[in-house]
């Protein structure tokens, strides 16, 4: 078992289990002594729509924020690639994105950044989870818990902007904790190769929509062409919609009779 299966595994035995109406303590503001302390040797996962939403703050390519801003361990018990927030090589391993005065990319931060210091975890991820539940953090560097302020969970949700990035988790989720994996099943090469494009390279699977025969391939009555060459959010949907038709064989696209003659 790695650090994150028994990391897991203790938040499953020990953590209590909070709904969207149970309250804790917390506070983070400038100014608390351990101001920026989080923002540095941390495991953050992106997600795609953090990696989205951030190389658009960026204004570069996804191509240009993976090679730049991220790693992709590799971890012979992985069913599907992750990419993690590549720290600083300094002796603190800062995060890129952390300022004297703050996040420099507060509006646009990922998911962990915004929902810590409540962690999420979902049915599907294991046996033992039955429904959603958040849980507390507590870590001795953040001393946010001794403020005096209440919050509910549902109102930090909304608080910090989660609403959104949950949203796309749910379509993500669909696709990470898919029946598929949970019947011992893995991706080939070429199918990881696509999960890898689609949810965290955008515009290559856009390059790639562009420059295939892709759209003829499929009848995509439903589907606006040109919003999927715009809109970066449409065409994740679209992505994830392709990938369940693709890696898992659900029947969400219809191909083209004629394709089957090409
Ligand atoms: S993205 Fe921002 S909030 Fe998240 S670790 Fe980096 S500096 Fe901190
Ligand atoms: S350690 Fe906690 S209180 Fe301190 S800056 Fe980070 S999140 Fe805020």
């Amino acid at each position: 078992m790695n650090e994150l299966e028994r990391f897991k595994e203790k938040i499953l035995k020990e953590y209590p289990r909070l709904t969207e109406d149970d309250t804790f303590k917390f506070a983070c503001r400038p100014g608390i002594s351990c101001f920026n302390d989080c923002c540095g040797d941390v495991n953050i996962f992106l997600t795609p729509y953090d990696i989205l939403k951030m190389k658009n703050w960026l204004g570069i390519s996804s191509e240009e924020f993976l090679d730049k801003y991220t790693i992709t361990p590799i971890d012979k018990n992985q069913t599907y690639p992750v990419v993690l927030l590549k720290m600083r090589e300094n002796e603190k391993k800062t995060c890129h994105f952390a300022a004297p005065e703050g996040c420099t990319i507060y509006d646009d931060r990922p998911w962990a950044c915004r929902i810590y210091p409540l962690g999420m975890a979902s049915p599907g991820e294991n046996d033992e989870i039955e429904q959603e539940f958040y849980f507390v953090l507590r870590e001795d560097v953040c001393k946010g818990h001794e403020e005096n302020n209440t919050w509910r969970v549902g109102e930090w949700i909304v608080d910090q902007g989660l609403e959104k990035y949950d949203e796309f988790g749910q379509l993500f989720k669909e696709i990470t904790l898919h029946d598929y994996f949970r019947q011992g099943k893995s991706l080939n090469p070429q199918k990881i190769e696509m999960f890898h494009m689609v949810c965290y390279n955008l515009d290559k699977f856009r390059q790639f929509i562009k420059e295939s025969t892709f759209l003829n391939r499929f009848n995509l009555e439903d589907v606006s062409k040109d919003q999927l060459m715009e809109d970066d959010e449409y065409l994740l949907r679209f992505g994830f919609r392709w990938l369940k038709f693709a890696l898992f064989g659900d029947k969400v696209m219809k191909v083209k009779s004629s394709a089957f003659r090409e």
